[in-house]
């Protein structure tokens, strides 16, 4: 969108408006392909019928059916993996701003700089992955040769600071994208055959973006990638995230940082230290951990069991108390059994997360679980979703009760969806857009209220995952 937006794009979220349409894919799981494709059918008639004159995919589910897509959905007119993202301005027949570089200088650039950060940070940084990833391409873990359509070539493109972007997010708030791609050999997961082998942007492009979004306005900041707690290994330092986090928290006016999607065995008492050092980095970890039975995630090739996973969850309450603990599951993994399942519902009571997500299994080509025996039925996988969700319920009712009475800084959203008598906020403890709601149900003195600002409000109901809160005083 940034690239489009530079060249003279006039962006809209309206179909019916535009000339050029584009549909951003994802093809992780049954659920989201679905979603795709329904989208891009979609578009396909909203170009036949109204005034697009071209539609244009682009993105993960490029990456898998490349020629099928061009195939069967003939008003397709361009497709753009996830590697190519620089090919938009072509697909769209649109040339790069004058006033700015060429597209192909951008891009040559960014990767003479990728390459001259990684010597700054590690001295004689000779190679371009982590040895795990060369290693596991070597056995074959990014291999799309089933994939019919699909190139055999593995996206490398990771953007910099001087990648135009276009945000979409409330104007207070804003992603990075610290680092692509992914190592580990998840059994059920296809993503890193989607995405390619991990790779960071530079620490020193990572910061400018910061400070560039910051001067914008920008006063929240999630670091995203496949597995942030990877960042700089393949740079050769260690502890790179907490490297990263400490630099970032220090941009003054960036008032809430935090990242999401940290592998479980990578939580190092630096990162830890780090998160209760700064007051801006927020109370928050969100890490996946996908089961707790050592059976079903040795299927899966990630290790660990309930125990060691309590273990760390003690380690990270100790080092920074009153953090907020997100995890997701998935449920019906293939050979998963009553009793697997079973210790996993124990594990969450002892857990006791703050917030938790559930996806059902489903097998993905290309992914290692597809070929394993014992399928649990459809049907055993979604009663076992549903069971999992009310007994994390009573947790999440119980947790939030203890917040009552609490006085907590929210940062304003604006006006409810569902009413004008309510306003949305979140806590540092509500990442963006994943969360339960915060909702304001009184202004206190304050006549009105202003979206990206923030306020002290004061906690006064609590429900199943969503609370209600007073403004205070404000903004802060
Ligand atoms: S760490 Fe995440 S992205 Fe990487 S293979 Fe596992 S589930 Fe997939």
């Amino acid at each position: 969108m940034g690239l489009l937006d530079r060249a003279g794009a006039r962006l809209t979220s309206h179909p019916e408006e535009a000339e050029i349409l584009i549909v951003n894919t994802c093809s992780f799981i049954d659920t989201a392909k679905q979603e795709s494709v329904d989208t891009i059918l979609e578009m396909a008639r909203h170009k036949t019928s109204g005034s697009a004159k071209k539609l244009i995919v682009a993105g993960c589910l490029v990456e898998r059916y490349r020629d099928e897509i061009r195939k069967s959905i003939p008003e397709v007119d361009a497709v753009i993996g996830t590697g190519e993202l620089e090919s938009i301005l072509e697909a769209a027949g649109l040339t790069p701003s004058p006033a700015a570089p060429s597209l192909f200088n951008i891009l040559s650039s960014s990767h003479a700089e990728i390459h001259a950060g990684k010597e700054s940070l590690s001295g004689t940084h000779k190679q371009s992955f982590r040895p795990e990833g060369d290693h596991r391409e070597q056995q074959g873990r990014f291999r799309r040769d089933t994939w019919q359509g699909a190139t055999h070539l593995l996206p490398t493109y990771l953007y910099d600071e001087t990648t135009p972007r276009f945000l979409t997010t409330p104007k207070s708030s804003a992603y990075i994208k610290i680092a692509e791609g992914c190592d580990h050999p998840c059994s059920f997961c296809v993503i890193p055959n989607l995405r390619g082998k991990f790779r960071s942007r530079r620490f020193e492009s990572v910061v400018a973006e910061a400070e560039q979004l910051v001067a914008r306005g920008v006063s929240e900041i999630t670091l995203i990638g496949q597995d942030t707690t990877c960042y700089g290994e393949d740079f050769g330092i260690k502890d790179g995230l907490a490297e990263l986090l400490d630099a970032l928290a220090r941009i003054p006016n960036l008032r809430w940082l935090r990242f999401l999607y940290a592998y479980p065995n990578r939580i190092t008492g630096k990162l830890l230290e780090t998160i209760a050092r700064h007051d801006n980095i927020c109370k928050y970890l969100d890490l996946p951990l996908q089961h707790a039975a050592p059976a079903v995630l040795k299927r899966m090739k990630r290790g660990g069991s309930a125990e060691i996973f309590l273990k760390t969850l003690e380690k990270v309450r100790a080092a920074v108390p009153g953090i907020v603990l997100r995890t997701t599951f998935i449920t019906g993994f293939p050979g998963e059994s009553l009793r697997d399942f079973e210790l996993l519902e124990e594990f969450v009571k002892e857990a006791r997360f703050d917030w938790l997500g559930v996806f059902n299994y489903s097998d993905e080509e290309g992914s290692g679980a597809i070929s394993l025996d014992q399928k649990v039925p459809r049907r055993t996988i979604e009663a076992r979703k549903r069971r999992l969700m009310k007994l994390q319920q009573s947790i999440s009712k119980r947790a939030k009760q203890q917040w009552v009475g609490r006085e907590l800084v929210l940062l304003a959203e604006g006006e409810s969806e569902e009413t004008p008598l309510l306003w949305e906020a979140r806590t540092q403890f509500h990442a963006p857009e994943i969360d339960g709601k915060v909702y304001i149900n009184d202004f206190g003195a304050l006549q009105a209220l202003e979206p990206g600002r923030f306020y002290k409000a004061a906690i006064t109901e609590a429900h199943d995952y969503d609370i209600i809160a007073r403004v205070v005083s404000g903004p802060l």
